[in-house]
């Protein structure tokens, strides 16, 4: 008798949130019990939920971006004039910050146009990027990761990255 895998088609949502309640152990909370033992308990429970709020959730991603199930096609569009621009299934990652906020990077993008290559210092270190529009009203959606440098940056090249507040859901 083979045991089955059950994780897949768990939602990609999922994993965040056990990793977070996983947090919360009673080994750790256990040293604040010792004058108001409910009242100290519920409070560092509580000062648990955000410590670390990315580092677990970095190490989650490539297993959750495994296990989405697909759903067909949820598009995203560019927030201006409504071209789709990606697909909800590329996702690579949510853990990218831009000017603008949060971003998203993406294993592919459509209707797009790229802007002029050019070196950039990000926090991890040198790429070459450039920058993507849309393809129907040119506003700024983000940048593609043409090369990186250093080996563990490598995942990115020819990825895109779309600024969430650039994009909204077609679903
Ligand atoms: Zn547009």
């Amino acid at each position: 008798m083979g045991t089955k895998r059950e994780t897949i088609g768990v939602e990609a949502g999922a994993p965040e949130r056990r990793s977070q309640r996983g947090v919360v152990s009673e080994s750790q909370i256990a040293g604040d019990r010792s004058e108001m033992p409910g009242v100290r308990r519920e409070m560092s429970a509580r000062a648990l939920q955000h410590p670390f709020p990315n580092s677990e959730r970095r190490k989650k991603e490539g297993q959750a971006a495994v296990m989405a199930a697909s759903v067909g096609p949820r598009v995203y569009s560019c927030s201006n004039c409504q071209n789709p621009v990606c697909l909800h299934d590329d996702i690579i990652s949510k853990s990218f910050f831009a000017a603008s906020g949060r971003a998203y990077l993406f294993s592919h993008a459509m209707n797009i146009a790229l802007g002029p290559k050019e070196d950039r210092h990000l926090i991890t270190g040198i790429h070459t990027v450039a920058d993507i529009y849309c393809g129907e009203c040119n506003q700024v959606l983000g940048w593609k990761y043409v090369r990186a440098y250093e080996a563990s940056q490598k995942y990115k090249e020819g990825k895109f990255i779309f600024e969430k507040a650039k994009i909204v859901k077609n679903w």
